[in-house]
């Protein structure tokens, strides 16, 4: 049998997977199987991190914040004729058509990379050293304990201060929470003073987004007590101090970056196009654009979500969300099938303006579904419907209903505020 390889379970390559595994008959006739693999067992749920990162212990403990947001991948495989391997992934290598993991080699004929992104530190001065990132589970969960701990263990009106790096979606949405949970341990007894400061080098926060949004999620931070720190930039971090452009000198107890993104430094090497933040170049087909012509290894191997650049017909590069690598997952596995058929028409890939949603602290989010601005409790209700969407899509109806409630249950009485 020749290999069909995804790289990376998450929304693209968990997407492409459950397309290609629907279509398993029809590739088995022509001599193919298919193979996805991950270095995790489960599949994240990200939209979900920053609750977790502000989950009191009291609440949930890890395994019910685990069982929450991350869905173990052979479950959600179940009954798709897919092999699964665990396993890092070291290095690619299209010219010979393998991937190497730690302890095999995996051969494929067509490959999906779908390895997402990873936090980019720009290289200033101790950050990465001295501050926390938020993209998986357990940075979320180191985020709860580091505040936790340094809220129980500060005495009376000692100052509790954490600086959030990066004011865009995660940085916002972090930053709302975590003034949210502070409020709340104070009501509960600790006397601790706290303050949440959101630092970010671009005019205005939510910078990209719609203004109209960028305003109410300004006005919403700054109701939560939330001080905001705009055209400034952290250009080196020491001592629990983050030192700006401006000369100003920010101290800090926690800091947390949420400032940049890049492509996953695993694809760095390949011989591909790259464009911004490292992303490899795609055609419209989702095919990666090779830097020289090479026929042996071009043609069969496709990109997909935050690894991959595509721009839109501005010009500017389509958004790393959720929503784009699951499309990009369905054209890519879509596209290997025709062509398997000896199809030769393929689906081309139309970037366009996503809906989103971007909670800010406790039961109030602003939703942005094409002109239609939601905001507040009914923005938050949407937040969780589009959550319970995305589980139907991955795994049997009552199994999605019984993780989303239990979800609802904990972050609803996490969210004692509203
Ligand atoms: C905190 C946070 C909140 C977010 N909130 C939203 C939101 O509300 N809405 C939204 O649309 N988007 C949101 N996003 C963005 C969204 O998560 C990404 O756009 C999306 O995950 C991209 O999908 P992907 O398939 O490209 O990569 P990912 O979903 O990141 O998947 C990559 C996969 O590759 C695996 N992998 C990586 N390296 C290796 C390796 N060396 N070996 C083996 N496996 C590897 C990883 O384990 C992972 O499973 C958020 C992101 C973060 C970090």
């Amino acid at each position: 049998m020749k290999n069909i390889v995804i790289l990376g379970a998450g929304f693209g390559g968990l997407r492409a997977a459950i397309v290609l595994g629907k279509n398993n008959k029809k590739l088995r006739r022509k001599g193919y199987q298919i193979t996805l693999i991950d270095k995790n067992r489960y599949h994240t749920y990200t939209p979900l991190l920053y609750e977790i990162s502000t989950t009191s212990k009291e609440t949930a403990n890890y395994l019910d914040l685990k069982s929450v947001t991350t869905y173990p991948i052979e479950g959600v495989l179940l009954g798709l004729p897919i092999e699964f391997i665990e396993g890092e992934i070291q290095e690619i290598d299209l010219v010979n058509k393998k991937i190497q993991l730690a302890e095999r080699q995996v051969e494929y004929e067509y490959l999906i990379i779908a390895l997402g992104a990873e936090t980019n530190f720009f290289d200033i001065p101790g950050l990465k050293e001295n501050a926390l990132e938020l993209k998986s589970l357990n940075d979320a969960l180191k985020i709860r304990d580091t505040v936790w701990e340094m809220v129980e263990g500060a005495a009376q009106n000692e100052a509790v201060d954490i600086v959030i790096g990066g004011a865009g979606s995660t940085g916002v949405e972090l930053a709302g929470e975590i003034q949210e949970w502070l409020s709340q341990l104070k009501k509960e007894g600790y006397r601790c003073r706290t303050s949440v400061t959101l630092i970010d080098a671009a005019p205005a926060i939510l910078s990209g987004f719609d203004p109209r949004i960028t305003k109410i999620a300004s006005q919403r931070l700054k109701k939560l007590d939330t001080s905001i720190l705009t055209e400034e930039k952290i250009d080196k971090v020491e001592n629990n101090k983050a030192y700006l452009a401006s000369g100003k000198i920010v101290s800090f107890d926690l800091l947390i970056w949420t400032g940049g993104v890049k492509a996953n430094s695993i694809a760095e090497k390949l011989p591909v196009k790259y464009e911004k933040q490292s992303r490899i170049g795609v055609l419209g087909e989702l095919l990666c654009a090779f830097e020289k012509s090479d026929l042996k290894a071009e043609g069969n191997v496709y990109g997909i979500g935050d690894i991959v650049c595509v721009p839109d017909s501005t010009g500017k590069p389509v958004p790393m969300v959720a929503r784009a690598a699951i499309i990009q997952g369905t054209i890519a596995a879509k596209n290997i099938v025709s062509e398997i058929k000896g199809k030769k028409s393929y689906l081309k890939y139309n970037p366009k303006e996503y809906p989103y949603i971007i909670p800010v602290g406790g039961k109030y989010a602003i939703a942005k579904i094409g002109p239609f601005t939601i905001v507040g409790f009914f923005g938050w209700i949407l937040k969780g419907l589009v959550e319970l969407n995305y589980l139907f899509s991955i795994m049997p109806n009552m199994r999605a209903l019984r993780i989303w409630l239990r979800g609802l249950r904990i972050f609803i009485q996490n969210d004692r505020l509203g």
